[in-house]
């Protein structure tokens, strides 16, 4: 088994779903007590949410770059970076290791593929939704990308920082998020992608009724995959 280096703790409550999805899948894949082999490295999302704000991605991609390659020399095989929105510091990462970097849109654009749709609502931070590094992921792989109104990402966005990265878990939120799914459908959405790995801990596949990408999961199995092939 090769050992997955994780940049995470951003925020924690989704990197530690990474580890427990990782673990499960193992476990299940080779049986008895078997569990991933991992290298973690997390962050205080405090001094990162402050850099996001700042507009300072340079600044956190060359911590992360920094970060990676230790993890390379610590002797992991693969990097993954437990967040979507990180993911514009992402040439960053891949230039200062030597190891492959397991992009989490290419890991949710194979599966969205797989499914056989071609028109996917994205819900995720402001950065995620609205800037190229990530929607211009997804097209690469010729799929349409729908995002909610302004207003509707205002809220998405809040929810995000306000609730979720601080472990709060709140229904009424989730109600709205429903709503603002069913908007993207109306728009011809045939699926969604839960484009920030905190809002599959609020919004679950059982949820809606159309089929649901969420990309911590779909990240952290393509991991596995890697590990064990
Ligand atoms: N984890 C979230 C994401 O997937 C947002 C928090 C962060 O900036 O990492 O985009």
């Amino acid at each position: 088994m090769k050992t997955i280096g994780i940049l995470g703790g951003m925020s924690w409550e989704s990197s530690v779903e990474y580890e427990r999805v990782i673990n499960t899948e193992v476990r299940e894949r080779l049986g008895g007590v078997h569990s991933g082999d991992l290298l973690i490295r997390s962050y205080d999302f405090d001094a990162i949410e402050k850099l996001q704000e700042a507009g300072d991605w340079e600044a956190v991609g060359e911590v992360l770059a920094e970060d990676a390659a230790l993890l390379e020399k610590a002797g992991a095989d693969l990097i993954i970076l437990a967040t979507n929105t990180m993911h514009k510091v992402a040439r960053q990462i891949e230039e200062a290791i030597r190891i492959p970097f397991l992009h989490i849109a290419d890991a949710t654009a194979e599966a969205i593929e797989a499914e056989g749709i071609e028109a996917i609502a994205l819900l995720g931070t402001r950065y995620t939704m609205e800037q190229d590094f990530y929607r211009g992921r997804l097209t690469a792989h010729d799929l349409e990308v729908l995002v909610p109104n302004a207003t509707d990402r205002t809220f998405v966005h809040d929810v995000i920082y306000n609730e979720l990265v601080r472990g709060r878990i709140v229904e009424a939120s989730k109600q709205r998020l429903l709503q603002i799914i069913d908007r993207l459908y109306e728009r011809g959405a045939e699926g969604v992608i839960a484009g920030c790995t905190e809002i599959e801990l609020l919004v679950t596949p059982d949820d809606v009724d159309r089929p649901y990408f969420p990309t911590a999961r779909i990240h952290a199995i393509a991991a596995v995959d890697f590990a064990l092939d």
